[in-house]
């Protein structure tokens, strides 16, 4: 019966009511494109672009090598939106070429967009070979940068996007509490926001993702990393933007359907979990989202918010 739902959960991410939430998926390359469709997704929430730098960490790759990838990416949603995430490297994903080596706290030192703004000539590369990528293609291209701090994070990078010549939306990654905080400055300077739930709550909890002695810290039900996405959706929602969630929480169908009560515009996850999430979505109203969040908002625990959102959605 299960399997029946799921093979009948096909097209649009939305609520039972008809509340629109597009279903994206998140790709490490063109390798991951073909899941992708098969698992309906309505474009590409997010595309990890380090598996490009992973061959060689002694130099970026070429530019023509970058523009053949993304292009791959690109043509597989023709009318659909890809959302491309500008080399995050450092932290968990260093690069020999790129990373200090020095650091005493890599996840808290020069990573993600701090690396590109220390090295303009990578970003600028990525950058021209994206425009180059997206050239006479329909796709609705988008590029984010991960690990904003604040505004001026926010205007280099969009001012870098600009000196490219890139004709795509540009935005920020909320993997920062003070993103989150000052969402609506951050917003002055670009156009849309994507939550980086991994390690938005890495960041809030002071708890690293790969030690697994403090993964109870990493539960994404935290109902502190509920607000933080309350804030930044709300923020998106008074200045006419979206905001996505593109880290694991959106692959849990129940907090998917509360994120989508916390204002949230769009989830991306692995494409395994699309149908899984569709098909839960698919079962409750926008109400019963709303009512869902907020009783998981009111309460102090991971485990309470699970189990108050389950209440709302079984009708007790
Ligand atoms: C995140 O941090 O939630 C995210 C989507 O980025 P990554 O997992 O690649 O750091
Ligand atoms: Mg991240």
């Amino acid at each position: 019966e299960r399997k029946a739902a799921l093979s009948a959960s096909t097209g649009p991410g939305a609520t039972a009511d008809g509340h629109k939430v597009p279903l994206l998926a998140n790709v490490g390359g063109p390798a991951d494109v073909p899941a992708a469709v098969e698992a309906g997704a309505e474009g590409v929430g997010l595309f990890r672009t380090e598996f490009l730098f992973l061959d060689d960490s002694t130099k970026a790759p070429s530019e023509e090598k970058q523009v053949t990838a993304y292009r791959q990416v690109l043509e597989a949603f023709p009318e659909g939106r890809v959302v491309v995430r500008v080399l995050d490297a450092g932290a968990d994903k260093p690069l020999d070429f790129l990373t200090p080596s020095d650091e005493p706290n890599p996840a808290l030192g020069v990573r993600g967009l701090r690396t590109l703004l220390d090295h303009p000539d990578v970003l600028r590369t990525q950058l021209s070979a994206l425009a180059k990528a997206a050239e006479g293609l329909p796709v609705h291209l988008e590029v984010m940068a991960p690990m904003v701090a604040d505004r001026a994070d926010a205007k280099a990078f969009a001012d870098a996007c600009r000196a490219a010549g890139l004709r795509a939306k540009f935005g920020a990654m909320v993997e920062i509490p003070s993103a989150a905080l000052r969402a609506r400055s951050i917003l002055r300077e670009v156009e849309f926001l994507s939550l980086g739930t991994n390690d938005l709550a890495q960041y809030t909890f002071a708890a690293d993702r790969q030690v697994g002695a403090v993964s109870r810290l990493q539960d994404p039900w935290q109902p502190a990393l509920l607000d933080l996405v309350a804030l930044s959706a709300e923020a998106a929602k008074a200045e006419g933007k979206s905001c996505g969630v593109c880290g694991e929480a959106a692959a849990d169908p129940l907090l998917a359907c509360v994120l989508t009560g916390l204002g949230v515009t769009s989830l991306s996850m692995g494409s395994a979990s699309i149908p899984y999430v569709r098909a839960t979505l698919a079962k409750y109203t926008l109400a019963q989202c709303e009512r869902a969040a907020a009783a998981a908002r009111a309460t102090d625990s991971a485990e309470d918010a699970r189990a108050a959102a389950q209440a709302v959605f079984s009708g007790e």
